[in-house]
């Protein structure tokens, strides 16, 4: 801490960047610390893998962010020129596609900011607890130890979007000390209600019709009751104009199931089959996740994926947790 509290009193070049997919975690966090570092006086882009949802483009600042996929040779650039880079939200660099070959040659010295298990070894400062509730959570220590008082509201606003997301809205197992934060962060000007609503009702019609289908049309629970999932098609997003972000939160459905343990939302994109695992209790996603999906994340949400064709996808999924309905059974 003291030896990046040194490198950061001199003004710095610095990149933040988070994982491809970008949830409420990965821009919250991300969002906060630039806001902060751009008041401490040091240079700062935010550079994303792929594009995020409109529902969390509202926060102080995020017009700078800057998106790979459409933006490379920038991105580069501020790479090659950067003296300090920040990782927040992941734990290996293949999470940021091929930034991370960017990021691994650039000689910044580089900052983990995680809650994810098992962190490779890619950083020079670690910051890292798998039982944050959320990034922002440690960001949150990490500014307060910094200068508390330059945690100001658009700072909070931002901090607060990552741990509401993270904790699936306060719902999931968590220490008292994420309400102390939040409590802080309310005194620091944070409007739960005007977040929320920004978060959680922004729906487009689209995305509640194709919540609809999925859940009328696509839904199926298997392993004697414990396990449910959800495939949807490219067609199906297609058909309901799907935009990113229209399945965030969908695979919840699927969990909130009385005695379903474990759910998984499969999706087709034009390049892989996409998986989102969540589990409740003992069963771990994040090792299902490892072992059958090239993937991982939490105990209770992670996920993967594979290039095969949906059909195979799918019935790989069927065959792998075959193997697990006795242990879903709890
Ligand atoms: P989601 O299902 O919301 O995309 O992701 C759930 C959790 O799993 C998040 O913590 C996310 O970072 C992690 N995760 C999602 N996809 C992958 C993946 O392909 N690989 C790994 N290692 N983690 C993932
Ligand atoms: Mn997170």
């Amino acid at each position: 801490m003291q030896e990046l509290k040194n490198l950061l009193s001199a003004k710095q070049n610095v990149v933040i960047t988070t994982h491809v997919n970008p949830d409420g975690d990965a821009i919250g966090s991300s969002v906060a610390l630039l806001n902060f570092l751009i008041k401490m006086g040091h240079d700062v882009s935010v550079i994303v893998p792929n594009d995020y949802p409109d529902f969390l483009k509202w926060m102080k600042n995020d017009e700078l962010i800057i998106n790979y996929s459409n933006s490379k040779n920038e991105s580069q650039d501020k790479i090659k020129n950067a003296s300090l880079i920040f990782c927040l939200d992941f734990n290996n660099l293949n999470r940021i596609n091929e930034l991370g070959d960017y990021i691994s040659e650039s000689k910044a010295k580089k900052v983990l900011i995680d809650h994810h298990l098992d962190p490779s070894d890619f950083y020079d400062f670690k910051i890292h607890d798998v039982k944050a509730s959320a990034t922002a959570e440690l960001v949150y220590n990490f500014l307060i130890e910094l200068d508390s008082n330059a945690v100001d509201k658009d700072i909070s606003e931002a901090l607060y979007t990552g741990i509401l997301t993270d904790t699936g809205s306060f719902k999931f197992s968590m220490s008292p000390k994420v309400h102390k934060i939040v409590s802080d962060l309310m005194i620091r000007g944070v409007d739960i209600g005007f977040i929320n609503n920004k978060i959680y009702d922004s729906n487009s019609l689209d995305k509640l019709k194709l919540i609809g289908y999925a859940l009328s049309e696509k839904l199926e629970v298997i392993s004697n009751g414990n396990a449910a999932y959800i495939v949807l098609s490219r067609k199906d997003l297609k058909d309901h104009n799907f935009k990113k972000g229209d399945t965030e939160g969908l695979v919840n459905y699927a969990l909130s199931i009385s005695n379903v343990n474990m759910a998984v939302l499969i999706i087709e994109t034009k390049e892989r089959i996409k998986f989102s695992f969540r589990s409740i209790g003992q069963f771990s996603v994040n090792e299902f996740a490892k072992k059958y999906f090239n993937g991982g994340g939490h105990k209770n949400a992670a996920g993967g994926s594979l290039e095969d064709k949906l059909s195979v996808a799918l019935e790989k999924f069927l065959k792998d947790i075959s193997k697990y309905s006795k242990d879903l059974n709890y």
